[in-house]
């Protein structure tokens, strides 16, 4: 008879929604074990990281951010402390305008839904760099998680108590049931549940199948721009962000149709096109990637217990904003595991889930 290494949780799936999975039942003294492939180029490993408080053409100010951001500062600092990494920062962000349009929707809201969030700062910034002719604003309530950093670090730590382990889940093969746990047999692994953080692969996964996943490909790129001192992060149509050094990341396009991780010269040209629209300076691309985000219709998180098999959980659907959610999400998902609230009801696995089919 084997011996059962048996955990109250595992974990398959070691992004940015496994990981703060993860640091949440660790500080409630939860025995977690974390599984992940480990491949090379995922949707959390190629993340640019940026937490953009006011977003898109309209100027929306992204949802629940003053309840999120405070949540994720905190997380990411303690993580900070707990492994001796620095991967979080708050950061200005400058929003340069592209048309009249933009001016007019600022003129009208920016008094009314974010008067807190934003200045206008003179001149708006370096003429010589970027074209400003147009206006913008400066937006406090921004951030940027160096995600490799922050996820390699989280490793480490999972790693040094014994708490992770690289190999790829079968969830169908894999995965055996008793009365009061899940097994895994081919690694004589023992869980009371078992919580699927796959990203976009949960979309092959027998167990989520009915679960509306979208998708939408995404192409970020790694530039050298000698003598470019500007450290905000600027958003016009694309952003730019300083990395390390005279590095600096651009991107990224959105692409439905294309789910796979293959980075396309559309893809390159199109960042760098519009990035010419307000950037002066020559750049050179070092590095172009491409990953899938983990979309679900309706555009917000998804978690709970699968209702035919509760010892099967889901914790996905982060979208373009895993670097803001998760910490928060992964709390209210512990709370809902521990029962002490119950889910929100938008972001409840079982109303994704069509038990028919
Ligand atoms: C180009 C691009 C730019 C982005 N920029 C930002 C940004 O600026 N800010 C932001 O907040 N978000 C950004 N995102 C989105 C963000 O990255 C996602 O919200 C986040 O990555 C989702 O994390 P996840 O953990 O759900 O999924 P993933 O990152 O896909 O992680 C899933 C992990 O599970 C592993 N795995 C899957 N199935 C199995 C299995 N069966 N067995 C073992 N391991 C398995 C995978 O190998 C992977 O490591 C960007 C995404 C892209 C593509």
């Amino acid at each position: 008879m084997p011996t059962w290494k048996l955990f109250d949780l595992i974990i398959v799936g070691q992004g940015l929604a496994g990981t703060a999975l993860a640091w949440t039942l660790l500080r409630r003294s939860y025995r977690v074990l974390v599984i992940d492939r480990c491949e090379p180029i995922t949707s959390s490993k190629i993340a640019a990281g940026l937490i953009t408080p006011i977003t898109g053409l309209r100027l929306v100010v992204s949802w629940r951010l003053d309840e999120f951001l405070p949540f994720a500062t905190r997380f990411y600092r303690s993580v900070e402390q707990q492994t001796a990494a620095h991967f979080f920062e708050l950061k200005p962000m400058l929003r340069l305008f592209s048309s009249e349009q933009e001016q007019e929707q600022y003129r009208q809201r920016s008094q009314t839904h974010f008067p807190d969030l934003v200045s206008v700062p003179e001149p708006l910034a370096d003429p010589n760099d970027f074209e400003i002719s147009q206006g913008g604003f400066e937006m406090t309530g921004g951030a940027q998680l160096d995600v490799p950093t922050y996820l390699n670090a989280s490793r480490h730590c999972l790693e040094n108590q014994n708490s992770f382990l690289e190999a790829d889940v079968d969830p169908v093969k894999d995965l055996e049931f008793q009365s009061e746990e899940v097994q895994l047999p081919r690694w004589n692994l023992a869980a009371k549940k078992i919580i699927f953080c796959e990203g976009i692969r949960s979309q092959q996964n027998p167990w989520f199948q009915t679960v509306p996943f979208e998708g939408a490909k995404g192409e970020i790129l790694t530039l050298k721009i000698p003598g470019l001192t500007e450290r905000r992060v600027v958003h016009r149509g694309v952003w730019l962000a300083h990395w390390k050094d005279d590095l600096y990341r651009a991107g990224s396009t959105y692409d439905r149709e294309h789910l796979n991780c293959e980075p396309t010269n559309a893809g390159r040209e199109e960042i760098c096109a519009r990035l010419s629209e307000f950037l002066k300076r020559p750049v050179e691309v070092v590095d172009h990637r491409a990953a899938v985000r983990p979309v679900i219709r309706g555009r917000l998180p998804i978690m709970g217990l699968h209702p035919e098999q509760p010892q099967l959980g889901f914790f996905n659907g982060f979208a373009s904003k895993g670097s803001l959610q998760t910490p928060w999400m992964a709390d209210h998902f512990v709370n809902i595991l521990e029962g002490s609230v119950p889910v929100e009801k938008q972001l409840d696995l079982s109303r994704k889930i069509d038990l028919r089919s």
